[in-house]
């Protein structure tokens, strides 16, 4: 009978996106994953800071009470667009349904459209009618391997295929009211296009939770798939969905969300009796050794002041019985950091770690690091020329400061190649505390639709603004 020696699982409770971040390319390097822009394009954004190219200002366009008039009147339609997209959720590229839903949405309000971007994204654009820049927003369009444990008349009876097996899906980190917000914000901006300055690019991605496993997919894709290609944004806005009072729009300047890498750790001892262990090398007693030794990484051995950063095992498996030592454990954990030098920092540290604790008592240690998402580093100089919109959007007293959050995001991709801000949308429902709400990927995890507006309003006026802002 096989049986495991050591097992442990360890759940990571922040709110954000991905507790479990699986990158979406091949282990790589920490380069940006993505393929820089065309030097020679007119529009490289690579053409120094973002400081000296964004508009000096941004205010309310002319257009903020209509674009607020709109989004009311088109909430009813926009909550629907939602509870369709809930109650038909798809795993990470595989959103064929949500894509021909959307990209058919899209073109009837007269969207040019791009299919099968990075699988099954869409990119789309509107040309507004007076010369502008060209300002872009990212919604994802997958769904999670969760089971909905909602009483809701729309709720999730889906399931997929998940690593070979039939599971129950389910829109558990709100990406169906990304989309719906975007579908919105692409029905009202054609209505106001001949006065729109320059053009809108959307971009639905798939597989924001990590593409099935010996797939790509998800932002580096699509920017490899030319996503940020004719025409070239100039910036990029995203929002997500979290469990914080609804009218509440959260917004952090610099690392906002963590970097996140994926860590292998294989102790090879040699196999002997349980009764008899100086006859082998016990690869167990090391990897416990190799566990703790990891803890005191970030405790004794860097500046805790420069930024938080966390090393967490969530599994270790080795053996089939009690008196058996096995040849070797295998334990997997995750890397959270928000600075690049630090990140590199630990990966050294954690190879040093390992390595030379096994080496100690004369086993081997064989360590692999998978590069994820990089950090969501919201530009500051963008974010501060957009605070007043979003405080307009809200009322001054609903922008809030954001904390640091060590979930991963992977719009950091995006924010890699143009300035890009990512901010927070609070969903919470009705009657709910923060404290007692169910979390992202949580199966009662459950959204106040009023928010919708609130998001149309936020990404319109987002891209109106500077659009108005940044045109000859
Ligand atoms: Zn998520
Ligand atoms: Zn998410």
């Amino acid at each position: 009978m096989r049986t495991s020696s050591l097992a442990a699982w360890l759940l990571l409770g922040t709110v954000a996106c991905r507790p479990e971040a699986g990158p979406s390319r091949p282990p790589t390097p920490l380069e940006p994953v993505a393929p820089a822009l065309a030097p020679d394009h007119p529009e490289d954004p690579s053409r120094g800071p973002a400081e000296a190219r964004l508009p000096a200002r941004v205010e309310a366009s002319p257009l903020a009470a209509e674009i607020d008039r709109l989004a009311a009147e088109l909430r009813p339609a926009v909550i629907e667009y939602r509870r369709d997209l809930h109650q038909h959720p798809e795993l990470g590229n595989r959103e064929h349904r949500t894509a021909k839903v959307i990209a058919e949405h899209l073109r009837r309000q007269g969207w040019e459209v791009r299919e099968g971007v990075a699988h099954t994204g869409l990119v789309a654009v509107l040309q507004g009618g007076r010369p502008g820049p060209v300002v872009a927003l990212r919604a994802e369009m997958d769904a999670l391997p969760v089971k909905e444990d909602n009483d809701l008349p729309f709720a999730s009876k889906a399931t997929a295929i998940w690593r070979g097996e039939s599971t129950p899906v389910m829109h558990a980190c709100g990406h169906d009211l990304h989309m719906a917000i975007v579908m919105g914000v692409a029905e009202l901006l054609p209505r106001l296009r001949d006065r729109l300055p320059g053009t809108v690019k959307l971009l639905l991605q798939p597989a924001e939770e990590g593409a099935p496993p010996g797939e790509e997919g998800g932002a580096a894709l699509m920017i490899a798939e030319g996503a940020l290609r004719d025409p070239v944004p100039e910036v990029i806005f995203g929002l997500h969905a979290v469990p914080e009072p609804v009218g509440d729009l959260l917004v952090r300047s610099g690392p906002t969300m963590a970097s996140s890498d994926r860590l292998r750790i294989v102790v090879r001892g040699e196999q002997t009796h349980g009764a008899y262990p100086w006859r082998g090398v016990d690869p167990v007693t090391v990897a416990a050794q190799v566990v703790l030794g990891l803890q005191t990484i970030v405790s004794r051995q860097l500046d805790m002041t420069r930024t938080p950063s966390v090393i967490s095992i969530g599994s270790i498996h080795g053996g089939l019985r009690s008196n058996i030592i096995p040849e070797e454990v295998e334990m997997i954990g995750t890397i959270r950091t928000f600075d690049p030098e630090i990140r590199e920092e630990l990966h050294r540290r954690i190879r040093a770690t390992a390595e030379h604790i096994a080496q100690s008592a004369q086993a081997e240690a064989t360590v692999t690091i998978e590069a994820g998402y990089p950090v969501v580093d919201n530009d500051p100089e963008l974010l501060e020329r957009m605070r007043p919109t979003l405080a307009r959007v809200a009322g001054p007293e609903h922008l809030r400061e954001r904390a640091m959050v060590l979930g991963a995001e992977d719009f950091s991709f995006y924010q890699q190649q143009i300035p890009g801000m990512f901010f927070f949308l609070g969903v919470l429902p009705s009657g709910t505390t923060v404290e007692d709400a169910a979390s992202n990927h949580s199966p009662r995890w459950l959204a106040d639709e009023g928010a919708l507006q609130i998001g149309v309003r936020a990404m319109a006026n987002l891209v109106v603004d500077y659009a108005f802002a940044a045109a000859p």
